[in-house]
């Protein structure tokens, strides 16, 4: 007996030792709910209590005036490659966001076989930790190639074998980017199939759907329509209204998810805080049908088909409100064309903006950003409770590229800008947009909200000073206000900090 009481003095003793205390911060949990004053503790890569500590630490953070938050979860995310990159894998333009995790795989592009990946990012790890989804058009791809039509029923097996496998491997459900080539070539059925086997094992399906622009509408009704088909939770990717032939329909493409979800579907989607995208070049200006076998180049020089997708690129212009509205992110052949508009290429060279348009295509493609949607359409699905926050960009450091400012800006720009100094929303909802809610969407069990035992991924911050850098002219500044950024218990950024740290691990679905 004297013994047991021992050893439980012991244990108690134990547990009144935290390794990191943050104090008298304004704890602000993920739920939604108004912030708190209290207390923060953590041991190893666990949350021991949330509210009072009254034990003693390694290290203790004064959280006076700043608030501590769930570490931010980015839902859409295409670091695939760049956070297994030796100069990109600390992921510092997300963790100085206060991103602590995020999903790749988006857009129905990136990694296949999700066993190497993971264990790679396990090993040499990382600054975020890593969800990944199985990418519908790479896996096309690889199964068949760009060809313009159904998959045969044994290349439909070997499709959803690979998602089995990834499944298996621990990968969080498909995902489909349904404008890009070959993901454009499949019909609905073929993706409730492959929905099928990321429902077998519990998934999500998301997806970019197949137009965010004149058929935005019943593009929801098809991903609604797979989700339901299949049994998965439908997750709509960087929901927008883009070119001016959607502008002004974001209520009604709001209503028509909430119809869904009054239904009893899982129906969520991601936004980021932006009046422009950003993509490959091709898919603002010419149709999917051109690319099919991957002969562009082929065909605009077509003396039959060149003229028509010549015709084609001016219309895609008109409805982007003109090629001033296309600045060129990243050209390989030119660098000096970043950061410039295809009009303003055009001016400087008294050319044709089709011109430019046509020999960026022919000379490989270019990233893009595009100015295409509308600020009041961006707010009416901002407010909404089942969107989150997430970047659709990927892990960067500044080089000669002029990328959407999104890489590095997005997270304190909804907070900072849109909940503090705009009050367009609170400031717990556009915490828990990018935080509780992903974690659910995901059905992520340990991590999202600041409570007792749960994964020690947190964000403390002064919501005076947590604010993005990156413009559209200077696109590549990091976010500052970050004050610690704690990645599975480590610190990423410490006191303000940038760490050498790789806490980030490959999380597996179960
Ligand atoms: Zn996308």
């Amino acid at each position: 007996m004297r013994i047991l009481l021992l050893l439980g003095l012991l244990l108690q003793g134990a547990a009144d030792e935290a390794d990191v205390v943050i104090r008298g911060a304004t704890i602000v949990d993920g739920t939604g709910k108004d912030g708190v004053v209290g207390d923060l503790a953590i041991k190893g890569d666990k949350i021991i209590a949330v509210g009072a500590w009254k034990g003693t630490a390694k290290t203790s953070i004064e959280g006076k005036g700043l608030i501590a938050a769930p570490g931010f979860i980015d839902l859409h995310n295409h670091s695939d490659t760049s956070i297994q990159a030796e100069a990109t894998r600390d992921n510092y333009n997300f963790t100085s966001q206060g991103c602590t995790t995020i999903v790749t795989g988006n857009c129905g592009g990136g990694v296949i076989d999700v066993a190497p990946y993971f264990k790679q990012l396990d090993e040499n790890g990382a600054g975020t930790n890593v969800i990944h989804l199985m990418p519908h058009g790479s896996i096309r791809n690889k199964v068949f190639g760009s060809q313009r039509r159904p998959p045969t029923d044994e290349e439909l097996e070997k499709m959803k074998s690979l998602v089995e496998k990834g499944m298996k491997a621990g990968a969080w459900g498909l995902s489909t980017g349904l404008i890009y080539v070959p993901g454009n070539y499949a019909k609905t059925d073929e993706i409730v199939e492959m929905a099928k086997v990321s429902h077998a094992f519990g998934g999500i399906y998301a997806s970019h759907i197949r137009n965010e622009a004149a058929h935005l509408f019943e593009s929801l009704r098809e991903a609604i329509e797979i989700g339901e088909k299949s049994g998965c939770p439908v997750q709509v990717s960087h929901l927008k209204c883009s070119t001016k032939e959607a502008w002004g329909n974001m209520g009604e493409a709001c209503a028509i998810i909430e119809a869904a979800r009054a239904r009893g579907l899982k129906v969520t989607a991601d936004q980021y805080p932006y009046t422009a995208s950003s993509t490959g070049l091709a898919a603002y200006t010419v149709p999917a049908s051109a690319m099919e076998g991957g002969k562009l180049i082929e065909r605009l020089d077509d003396p039959e088909e060149g003229p028509k997708l010549r015709k084609y690129i001016q219309e895609s212009f008109d409805r982007r409100d003109g090629p001033d509205k296309i600045l060129i992110a990243s050209y390989a052949k030119k660098k000096y064309f970043n950061g410039k508009s295809i009009a303003d290429i055009a001016r400087t060279e008294s050319r044709d903006p089709v011109d430019v348009a046509v020999e960026i295509l022919k000379g490989g493609g270019a990233q893009v950003v595009g100015f295409s949607m509308r600020e009041d359409d961006v707010l009416v699905a901002m407010k909404k409770d089942w969107v989150a926050t997430s970047s659709d960009g990927s892990a960067k450091h500044p080089t000669e590229e002029r990328p959407h400012p999104r890489n590095y800006g997005t997270y304190p720009r909804k907070i900072g800008l849109y909940a503090v100094e705009k009050h367009a929303i609170a400031l717990a909802f556009a915490i828990r947009s990018a935080s509780g809610l992903p974690a659910d969407i995901l059905g992520l069990k340990d991590r999202g909200y600041l409570r007792d035992g749960y994964k020690a991924d947190v964000v403390l911050f002064d919501p005076e000073k947590f604010r993005d850098q990156a413009t559209f002219d200077v696109p590549d500044k990091y976010s500052v206000g970050a004050r610690w950024v704690l990645v599975n218990g480590v610190a990423v950024i410490a006191d303000g900090k940038r760490t050498s740290a790789l806490p980030g691990r490959a999380l597996r679905h179960n």
